[in-house]
């Protein structure tokens, strides 16, 4: 086994890694951005240092500083983690050349899967099932276009070398197929620097049901079961769950035997995931991609095995046998992980970078657990993926698992930023998820459900926010002081939500409060320590959080979230500036495409201009009919979080 190892990657993932090492007694050394100078896996390495500025281009895919780095600190072996170089064949071989050990599969391995349409071929030789489509090595458009019309539509455009559910187009009819064709590639080379595309029949009602294989050098190849990770959206995974609810043991036993197949095929070594796409209807699976590295969801498979894949990544990649055989493998309960973003599911999913103001996660045990790289304080920045955390549970059964996980969910508290957790607890608890009977359009079908317009608050949080605000205002508030003596002052604390206005009003009382709310009286008492608030409001004992940030308040409490502005009855106001229309970067990002001509009229709702950020394309709309007097940026330039990006004049 090795001494020490080198961890070429950052956040969750790392301190996954690290983890199994020290429990392993092995020495860690972290590489780390000038972003992730504090970060969590830095503090807990044993040794650390820095690549370079925050871009992943200057740091993370530097593959010769991390190699000289590993060199320098007499790392044995390198673990490159998932995204980044971990499916870098021209790294994996760079590592071997330099006698560390690459803990991954050959670089081989990596370059037969590498692409989706060469691994395709491959396949079709293994007699792996594959979905109908083209994936030849001809690009020209007409052929494209020609394969497409003899699938049948819908079909899907595929950037060969796509990943992250990027670089993905649905095509309903022939006539849209070119402008899909362009828009793909042009995604396909900002991403991957690889425009290739494979084409192939979209099935409209799929799960995604990918298989966990893992071979030793030795000649070994075992599977470890399947994840369900059908419940996506943007065609990227969201929740994933061990074992896939209502699947036939005879399909488990054929998919995991075509998964084994598939890694033999390609002389594979270490963990791997073999994706399949699975029809609803007809139960028929087929080979979507392999992915030959440690999968973001690997820790359901570790939950319903008992088993630390990443221990068993290293016993491989040290030469050693897989642990155990397939036979000693089996299915124990059932496990469910959750995907915690910074992003705003009310605003299509946009990513959301900023401080983790409040925190507060739930506890874990031996059925929760949270892989995160996060602390409170802690940023999410624009420049990785904006994962906060994965929190998994284990159940009994898969019911067991679903109330675990809502319950954890409903104890998850970020401030500070935009997160999914109410999304995700709302999918937990919609019949449709909680059925089993899942498939990857559940999230669009059920998006009104999933995605409601912010309920109005209740009396009771109104008169809990008005509490909090009275007691947190206290001190730089000396008229406060004068409500004990005085019983009749009162004072009203209004808070805003969607251009609403709410309001609670409070009078002092020598023995606490009387709230005044939706046209009730209510008695209270209350007591505020940090952000947390313990009331006695109308009899009742009420334990909450407040979590105040700039105008922010976010009340926590009965498992619901609340989220208001405050209005400040003193703040000054700003004079409104009229008739000009501000078209700001929602985000931090790259500008791909501008797509109106200066001086042209464009009506309400043209796409003007494309922005990539955080691994997505946004388009910004004209906001009425009008004309675009100037961009303030070229094709390629980079943007920061509010600055204007189109000087338009509106009719
Ligand atoms: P998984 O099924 O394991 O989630 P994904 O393909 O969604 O696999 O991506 C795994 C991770 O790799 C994600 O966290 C994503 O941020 C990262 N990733 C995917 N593509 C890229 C890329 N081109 N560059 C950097 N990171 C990437
Ligand atoms: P990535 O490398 O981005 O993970 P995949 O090929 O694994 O790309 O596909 C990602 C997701 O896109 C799948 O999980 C599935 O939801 C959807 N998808 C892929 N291929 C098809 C298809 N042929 N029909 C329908 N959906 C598909
Ligand atoms: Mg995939």
């Amino acid at each position: 086994m090795f001494n020490k190892i080198l961890i070429a990657n950052r956040g969750e993932i790392a301190c996954r890694v690290i983890q199994t090492a020290k429990a392993l007694g092995i020495a860690t050394v972290a590489v780390y951005s000038d972003a992730d100078a504090n970060a969590r896996f830095v503090k807990l390495a044993d040794e650390a240092y820095r690549l370079g500025p925050a871009p992943a281009a200057e740091s993370y895919l530097r593959a010769d500083r991390i190699l000289a780095i590993a060199q320098q600190s007499g790392a044995q072996a390198v673990h490159p983690g998932y995204g980044f170089l971990s499916e870098n064949e021209d790294f994996a071989a760079a590592c071997e050349a330099a006698g560390i050990a690459f803990i991954g599969p050959p670089a081989s391995a990596i370059a037969a899967m590498g692409s989706k349409s060469a691994a395709k071929a491959l396949m079709e030789k293994a007699a792996v099932p594959l979905v109908p489509g083209y994936h030849g090595d001809d690009q020209d458009p007409a052929l494209l276009q020609k394969q497409a019309d003899a699938i049948g539509y819908p079909v899907l455009i595929k950037a060969s070398a796509g990943g992250g559910g990027k670089g993905m187009r649905i095509v309903e009819k022939s006539e849209d197929f070119s402008p899909a064709l362009a828009s793909c590639q042009r995604e396909a080379r900002a991403s991957f620097g690889d425009d290739k595309v494979l084409v192939e029949k979209y099935l409209t009602k799929p799960r995604h049901v990918e298989i966990q294989v893992f071979a030793d050098k030795l000649g070994g190849c075992v599977y470890l079961f399947e994840r369900d990770c059908s419940v996506q959206r943007r065609h990227q995974k969201v929740l994933e769950e061990a074992p896939a609810p209502h699947l036939p043991q005879a399909t488990r036993e054929a998919m995991g035997q075509a998964a084994v197949a598939a890694a033999r095929a390609v002389g594979y070594v270490g963990a791997g995931t073999v994706e399949f796409i699975m029809d609803v209807a007809s139960g028929q699976f087929y080979f979507m991609e392999m992915n030959t590295r440690l999968q973001v969801e690997h820790p359901v498979t570790e939950m319903i095995t008992g088993q630390d894949l990443v221990a068993w990544q290293l016993a491989v990649a040290a030469g050693g046998a897989l642990p155990l055989k397939q036979d000693q493998l089996a299915i124990r309960g059932h496990a469910i992980e959750a995907r915690i973003y910074a992003e705003d599911p009310d605003k299509g999913f946009l990513p959301s970078t900023g401080a983790l103001v409040h925190l507060a996660t739930p506890v874990e045990s031996a059925n929760v657990r949270i892989d995160t790289g996060v602390e409170q304080g802690d940023a999410i920045s624009p420049f990785y993926d904006p994962m906060i955390a994965k929190l998994i549970v284990w159940g009994e059964t898969r019911e067991a698992a679903l109330r675990q996980m809502d319950a954890a969910l409903a104890q998850y508290q970020i401030v500070g930023l935009s997160s999914n957790v109410s999304f995700l607890r709302r999918i937990v608890n919609h019949p449709s998820f909680a059925s089993g009977h899942v498939d990857t359009g559940l999230i669009a079908r059920h998006h009104d459900d999933l995605l409601p317009p912010p309920a109005a608050p209740s009396a009771k949080q109104l008169a809990l926010l008005a509490l909090a605000e009275a007691l947190a205002q206290q001190a730089p508030y000396p008229a406060a002081a004068g409500w004990r003596l005085n019983g009749g002052q009162t004072r009203r604390f209004a808070f805003r939500l969607d251009e609403e206005e709410y309001s609670a009003t409070l009078r002092h009382q020598a023995d606490g409060f009387v709230v005044f709310v939706d046209g009730q009286s209510l008695p209270a008492r209350a007591q505020l320590q940090g952000s947390q608030l313990l009331a006695v409001l109308d009899g009742s004992t009420i334990k909450a959080t407040v979590a105040r940030h700039g105008a922010l308040r976010v009340l926590f409490e009965n498992s619901e979230r609340l989220a208001l502005e405050w209005v400040d009855p003193y703040a000054y106001t700003e004079l409104g500036v009229h008739g000009e229309t501000h078209l700001k970067a929602p985000m931090p990002g790259r500008v791909v495409a501008l797509l109106a001509e200066i001086g042209k009229k464009v009506a309400k709702g043209s796409p003007l201009l494309i922005l990539e950020a955080m691994k997505m394309e946004h388009t910004i709309t004209a906001p009425g009919d009008g004309v675009v007097q100037d961009f303030y940026f070229a094709a390629g330039e980079q943007v920061n979080d509010g600055d204007e990006l189109v000087d338009f004049a509106a009719e």
